[in-house]
């Protein structure tokens, strides 16, 4: 971990399937010293050692719908209280409204504030791309063609909106995540307080 980092500092990272934020999450973790907490991972992780969790996310996964609020929160909740200074990354939450309205609340607790909300843009059919060519890569179960199309609809209504809510705190950072990691990644480290 990097030295010298001992405030609290929370980034988001956000945008649709495909966009890059995994990539740029790890590196991003690394340069600013701060913890990448991917619900996306962890929930791999619960279905790989065949958790309660695990089983009961499964199928949601692989439909491409996302898993209920209370489970990624109390997932969540669980990594940030081990923290002091509380320094993440977080990859992939808040997807909902009511998962950012914990978030806050779960912060609020932690005395720790938002940071920033990095929103990677990137057009639909370089999603697609994107997201064939990882398909091929890592196998991933739910990176098939009709759960992707069914996980862009999800993002699309239920996440999205979240965008203005950071905005109207202006919290919102957008950035563009079409051109080579590097560039991305100088990018958002360019928004970045
Ligand atoms: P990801 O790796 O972030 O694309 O997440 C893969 C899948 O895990 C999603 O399609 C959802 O089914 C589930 N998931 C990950 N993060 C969340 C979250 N914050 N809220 C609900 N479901 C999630």
């Amino acid at each position: 971990m990097a030295a010298g980092y001992d405030a609290p500092e929370v980034v988001l990272l956000m945008g649709p399937p495909g966009a890059g934020k995994g990539t740029q999450a790890a590196l991003l973790s690394e340069a600013r010293g701060l913890r990448k907490l991917s619900t996306g991972d962890m929930l791999r992780g619960h279905v790989e050692r065949g958790t309660d969790l695990g089983v009961r996310a499964k199928h949601v996964m692989d439909a491409g719908e996302l898993v209920p609020d209370e489970l990624i929160v109390a997932m969540v909740q669980s990594e940030l209280g081990d923290m002091d200074p509380v320094r993440a990354l977080l990859d992939g939450f808040p997807r909902t409204p009511g998962q950012a309205a914990a978030l806050d609340q779960l912060l609020g607790e932690e005395g720790a504030e938002l940071t920033a909300a990095v929103a990677l843009d990137v057009d639909e059919d370089e999603l697609v791309r994107r997201l064939e060519g990882r398909a091929r890569q890592e196998g991933r179960s739910d990176d098939n063609e009709a759960t992707v199309r069914n996980r862009m609809q999800v993002y699309q209504r239920q996440t999205q909106p979240l965008l203005d809510y950071y905005d109207e705190r202006g919290k919102l950072r957008r950035v563009s995540g079409m051109g080579s990691v590097e560039d991305v990644f100088d990018c958002i480290l360019g928004v970045l307080p």
